[in-house]
């Protein structure tokens, strides 16, 4: 048996003697995995587990993720990051509901919110075993080695050869277990950074091994700029409360999530001014407690972090965006991992 079916097999092979033990891969049950394939974009294995079993113990089917405020699923999902993911989720959850039940098709779930060809094939296969491909970081890097493909897989020439190629391996009888295999294998072997090719079911015929050059692949597309960026923010505490804002709905970062007050980076001389004219109120800054950096996407914020006081206005209680919490409130609120950071500065 020669070609993609022999390699194929392989990787079915070796999957099913070193497959990790995971709570998806336990369940046929579509909900289960659509979870699961949406938390696990850009996000590791072992930081999902926490995170999966929560959300799936508070709601325990598409149902009761639909019926759920989404200010529910953003707190549970809080800490995770990404969260456009758990907007889609929850839009997707409705309109399944509303549709009727799950799409069995990765056509079907490409209609919905959010739900890109990675998920799509994803689900489609593993929970209806269409024959379709599912192509993540991990199987992308282990696809651009093996067949030592000079295009990034993030141009459109790179994707298309990646697809097919992706394709030529999907197992007749067993679609979602081929797509699961290349995605462990690039996780676990294949890893970006010394891969182990001598536990690689591919190593035979990979030609990135064979150039003497695995680690040469993928190509990469010229890195997006990032953006740096200062920041000042204040703690306000006043009866073992801390005052949170909550950001716009329509926010093109962090839409919707809780945040310590803050303005663009300034001479403490100004800042009082700065913060008055973005949330109302009078503002005195008492102590820096020093900086903070926190990534988002393809910005690098620095944040200096202020204790300050709120003498007067800015009527939080007819406030529908603001709010004083306690530090356990704050723990089942959806917040950026940032408030994290500063509340853990200002504390020392
Ligand atoms: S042989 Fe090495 S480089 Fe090629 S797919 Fe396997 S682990 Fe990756």
């Amino acid at each position: 048996m020669d070609g993609p079916r022999c390699e194929s097999q392989d990787l079915l092979a070796w999957f099913d003697r070193c497959r990790r033990d995971l709570p998806w891969r336990s369940t046929s049950d579509p909900y289960r995995i659509w979870v699961s394939e949406t938390m696990l974009q850009q996000t590791q294995v072992e930081r999902v587990l926490p995170y999966y079993e929560q959300l799936v113990s508070t709601f325990s089917d598409v149902d009761a993720l639909a019926r759920a405020p989404l200010e529910d699923v953003l707190a549970v999902w809080s800490g995770l990051g990404y969260y456009r993911r758990a907007r889609y989720l929850h839009a997707a959850a409705r309109q399944i509901v509303a549709r009727g039940g799950f799409p069995r098709t990765m056509a079907g779930w490409l209609e919905l919110p959010g739900v890109g060809p990675y998920t799509a094939g994803a689900v489609a296969s593993i929970a209806f075993g269409e024959r379709v491909p599912a192509i993540d970081g991990n199987a992308a890097r282990v696809l651009s080695r093996f067949a030592a493909l000079e295009d990034s897989p993030s141009g459109k020439t790179g994707r298309r050869r990646l697809t097919a190629l992706a394709e030529s391996l999907v197992d007749d009888d067993r679609p979602g277990d081929s797509n699961q295999a290349l995605m462990e294998l690039g996780a676990v072997v294949c890893r970006p950074s010394q891969p182990r090719c001598h536990e690689c079911p591919l190593e035979a015929s990979c030609k990135g091994r064979l150039q003497g050059a695995a680690e040469a692949y993928p190509r990469r597309k010229p890195s997006r700029q990032v953006i740096e960026e200062r920041r000042l923010g204040v703690v306000v505490r006043a009866g073992g409360r801390v005052l949170l804002f909550r950001r716009p709905e329509g926010a093109s970062l962090l839409a919707g999530l809780w945040e310590i007050p803050w303005i663009a980076w300034c001479a403490r001389d100004n800042a009082a001014r700065e913060l008055r004219s973005r949330y109302g109120g009078n503002w005195d800054l008492d102590r820096s407690c020093g900086w903070v950096r926190h990534s988002i996407t393809h910005r690098d914020i620095r944040f200096e972090v202020w204790t300050g006081r709120l003498t007067s206005g800015c009527h939080i209680a007819e406030n529908p965006e603001a709010g004083w919490y306690t530090e356990t409130e704050v723990g089942g609120l959806a917040v950026s991992s940032l408030v994290d950071k500063v509340m853990r500065c200002a504390a020392d």
